[in-house]
């Protein structure tokens, strides 16, 4: 039972959106010298709705597939081993070798 990388990457692009929103209307004030609240409030919707969405895909995509207690953190790419905090199993991605160290 491995998670997806699909899904990990999707959060992450999520994740991403919403810091993108979320320092939107500054960089409209400072570069474009917007001043409409409109910025503001789209950027506000924007950040909490991408994180919101990330967040809920986080937990029903990539959940510990042992205990189903924990979600693990979204990797673009094969990093550091991940364990559960709660059941303490390494966590796998179905690009990954399930073996430890192993190529
Ligand atoms: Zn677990």
């Amino acid at each position: 039972m491995k998670l997806s990388r699909k899904w990990a990457r999707i959060v992450c692009v999520l994740l991403a959106l919403a810091v993108a929103f979320a320092v939107l209307p500054m960089a409209a004030y400072h570069l474009a010298g917007a001043r409409s609240p409109d910025w503001a409030v789209a950027g506000v919707l924007g950040a909490v709705g991408f994180l919101s969405a990330g967040v809920v895909l986080r937990l029903k995509h990539l959940r510990c597939p042992y205990c189903g207690r924990s979600a693990a953190i979204p990797q673009w790419r094969t990093g550091k081993r991940l364990y559960c905090p709660c059941c303490d199993r390494a966590l796998f991605y179905d690009d990954e070798s399930d073996e430890e160290g192993g190529s």
